[in-house]
């Protein structure tokens, strides 16, 4: 077992008991996992690749894969276990997983080292928001402003759920003890292969917090107390950003419930940070993934709380003066908002633009 300090959200007490009565949790893996480090890899004549099963010279290891994408804060896991085809098949996956979390993503990484922009959909059709490599600017009908709290409503990248289940799903096999997934999660790997359909039981659920409050990286790995449980054995839970995804594990071999209703506990969402634990955190249940068809034009809200932290970086630009002053958020409605990476200067003439109407 694992001993990580965190606490369940106080929405979700209940939810936290019913869950560890069931399971345990039997690891966390964070960025900067030792266990994953490239030192620690095998040398490339003798990787093996998981997912297809080859190994040289049918298959080459040329690059270096990543436990998990780099996409959601991985910079230092890394898998000896990834062929270089199925590395380019799985990145493609990444690519709907992206679009799937959304703005948040592109928000998170403004505050990082290298901000990856949000490929180039206006918020919303009417309004004039942007988001670029190092900057958000968001227009009046995309915000909506409540005391201390804002709300950001935008329309997501089209996805294929699907693709968004089995990049979880990959990163879930790439997780759990290799002999385990061998002998008891083969349909799993045949799933992600596509070389087994399923109509339904590509469950996910999500938790989605503030975009203010994001999580560091973390995956972990819940599995159920006793064998003979009709739950699934595992549950994995994703800590990504300000969205935290539970995985339940369906294809277990030694899960008796095949072709009966499975009963699904979630793990409550786990806070490491205790000043977070007010927050609130929206529940979207249980959601199945099966369809291979893209959803267009999924809305999503996303809140803002205000923390000091924010509002000690709050400035305000007056573009009939072209002057900038720091002041707090004291009631006065907000014209457009922007966000941006620490250390950008922004043209006035770029923000002049998007104020005009
Ligand atoms: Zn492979």
């Amino acid at each position: 077992m694992v001993n990580v300090r965190f606490k369940p959200h106080p929405f979700f007490i209940e939810r936290a008991k019913a869950s560890q009565e069931r399971y345990d949790l039997i690891d966390a893996v964070f960025d900067g996992d030792g266990r994953y480090a490239m030192k620690k890899l095998k040398k490339k004549e003798n990787r093996v690749c998981l997912f297809c099963g080859k190994s040289k010279p049918e298959v080459n290891f040329k690059s270096d894969a990543h436990l998990v994408s780099n996409h959601i804060g991985n910079t230092s896991l890394f898998s000896d276990f990834e062929c270089h085809t199925c590395n380019l098949k799985f990145g493609k996956l990444e690519d709907d997983l992206a679009k799937f979390l959304g703005i948040s993503k592109a928000l998170a990484k403004l505050y990082q080292n290298k901000p990856e922009g949000y490929k180039g959909r206006h918020l919303s059709a009417h309004a004039r928001s942007y988001l670029g490599n190092s900057l958000l600017i968001l227009a009046p009908k995309d915000i909506k402003q409540e005391e201390n709290k804002l709300v950001i409503r935008y329309t997501k990248n089209p996805y294929k759920p699907i693709s968004v289940y089995k990049s979880l799903l990959k990163f879930s096999l790439s997780i759990l003890p290799r002999e385990e997934v061998k002998q008891n999660l083969p349909r799993a790997l045949d799933f992600l292969a596509d070389k087994l359909n399923a109509t339904r039981g590509a469950y996910l659920s999500r938790y989605l917090l503030p975009f203010d409050r994001m999580s560091p990286l973390c995956i972990m790995v819940f599995k159920k107390k006793k064998g003979n449980d009709l739950l699934p054995t595992y549950i994995i839970s994703f800590y990504l950003g300000n969205n935290i995804i539970n995985l339940p594990l369906l294809l277990h071999e030694k899960d008796a419930f095949r072709n009966e209703e499975v009963e699904i506990i979630l793990p409550p969402p786990y806070f490491f940070d205790e000043r977070y634990l007010q927050e609130p955190v929206v529940d979207y249940g249980l959601r199945d993934f099966c369809s291979p068809q893209k959803v267009n034009d999924e809305v999503e809200e996303l809140l803002l709380t205000l923390s000091e932290d924010f509002q000690h970086q709050l400035t305000t630009y007056d573009p009939v003066t072209n002057t900038t002053a720091l002041r707090s958020l004291d009631g006065t409605p907000i014209h457009h908002l922007t966000i941006m990476k620490e250390g950008v200067n922004i043209d006035p003439k770029i923000l002049a633009s998007f104020t005009k109407d």
